[in-house]
């Protein structure tokens, strides 16, 4: 099966960021990492592979090297929440003959796309289990909810620009009944007394199909590749190669879309903690080793769109299927600069990966991403790299098909590279 293929498979059983950091622990397991938990010590051993999870929605993982030598971290980050809506706790309003969920927008959802199109809920609910309070993952897998758009012939200027209102608008229906209980609806669809469902985390996803199309496939459309493209392709290149003299790092967080600053977010402690008992388990000097250390910020960028070319920087615009981007921005919302750069694209020439350059237009603030939050908590030599794709924030976005690829190789080489800084701005690889 193609990379591509895989990862819409990862992703369609990924449709919140609980089940993405489930699925991407399962395949840790199956490669024989260890499982830490935080609340217990750790213990490290050279050689092998652990991993731990914040919230059941962040996942740190690292692989440390059979010598050690010359110990460095070499980390790459992605994220696995996406824009949605949210259920609020008290989920329901009825609305004439009709009961809709009453939902809260999260991130920066593109909101047109969301009409007329099957949707289901996922994420996790918590319940109680005896003395117990335990949380556990939900997804309904059933066309449940519709978000219905307003008909032309009663708003004629819609083809004009229409604003969607997220609090009216935008609640999809579920059911013809004024009185639908929502509790007694998941607890039964979860096998639970109702009683014992004592809240949720739960989001809106679409239940469209990935699919590849184009006149040879050279394209795909997907829900989340915004950032499960990146966190799927980091995780296998991070499986499949090691460091022998220091410690690779693959970091997949829960939050970005909505600013990081949570206690499972690149905001947190999680990385800078977990790196410095990394360091000390291993009777490492965390400052040394991290001045020697490096970060791969791995999330979507934006390919020339083929109806808005004005949109493009002039000299700094990507396409789809034609390689591995390098964002920079000069306000640093991304974290690249030219010795980043210069020690990424030295290991794709090597392995003749294509790459092309993406910066917003100088009349455009664009987006940002963890990159640069992150930095703020582990200070690291750091750049910001993605897939291009159209569409982001549509729940059904667009991506090129070889570029799975390339994601994969690129940081493939990345990972089995060794760095070593010598100086202030010197460093060497092996
Ligand atoms: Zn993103």
């Amino acid at each position: 099966m193609s990379k591509a293929k895989e990862m819409m498979e990862f992703i369609e059983k990924s449709p919140t960021a609980f089940q993405a950091i489930a699925n991407i622990a399962e395949k840790f397991d199956k490669a024989g990492f260890v499982r830490l938990q935080e609340s217990e010590e750790f213990s490290l051993e050279k050689g092998k592979s652990y991993y731990l999870t914040r919230n059941g929605s962040s996942i740190l993982a690292f692989r440390v090297g059979e010598e050690l030598s010359e110990p460095s971290f070499k980390a790459a980050a992605s994220h696995c929440d996406c824009p949605a809506f949210k259920v609020k706790p008290n989920g329901v309003i009825a609305a004439e003959h009709y009961a809709r969920l009453n939902t809260e927008v999260y991130g920066g959802a593109l909101f047109t796309p969301w009409y007329d199109r099957p949707l289901s809920l996922a994420g996790r609910l918590v319940v109680r289990e005896g003395e117990k309070i335990s949380a556990k993952l939900f997804d309904l897998k059933k066309d449940f909810a519709v978000i219905p758009s307003l008909a032309i012939h009663m708003n004629r200027e819609a083809n004009q620009g229409f604003a969607s209102n997220p609090q009216s608008d935008l609640l999809p229906l579920v059911s013809e009944r004024k009185d639908f209980d929502l509790r007694k609806y998941l607890a039964k669809e979860a096998h639970i007394a109702e009683k014992d469902l004592l809240s949720y985390d739960l989001y809106l996803y679409p239940r469209q199909k990935g699919f590849f199309f184009g006149e040879k496939k050279e394209f795909l459309c997907s829900h989340h590749l915004d950032d499960l493209a990146c966190a799927y392709t980091s995780s296998e290149a991070f499986l499949s190669t090691k460091d022998e003299k220091g410690i690779n790092v693959y970091a997949c967080f829960d939050n970005e879309e909505v600013g990081s600053l949570t206690r499972q977010g690149a905001a947190s402690d999680f990385l800078s903690a977990t790196l410095e008992r990394v360091a000390a388990a291993l009777d490492l000097n965390y400052r040394s080793v991290l001045a020697h250390s490096m970060m791969l910020s791995c999330d979507n960028a934006h390919a020339a769109h083929p109806a808005h070319p004005e949109k493009n920087d002039p000299t700094n615009h990507c396409f789809m299927n034609q390689g591995i981007v390098i964002k920079y921005n000069a306000n640093q919302s991304y974290t690249t600069d030219a010795l980043s750069a210069a020690v990424f694209v030295s290991l794709l020439e090597k392995k003749k990966i294509p790459y092309q350059y993406f910066t917003n237009r100088s009349d455009l603030r664009g987006g940002s991403t963890l990159g640069n939050i992150s930095n703020g908590q582990v200070s690291l030599l750091s750049l910001d790299i993605g897939m291009p794709q159209l569409a982001m924030h549509s729940p059904m976005e667009t991506a090129g098909s070889r570029d799975v690829d390339y994601m994969i190789e690129g940081i493939e080489a990345y990972y089995a590279a060794h760095l070593q800084l010598t100086s202030d701005m010197n460093y060497v690889l092996s």
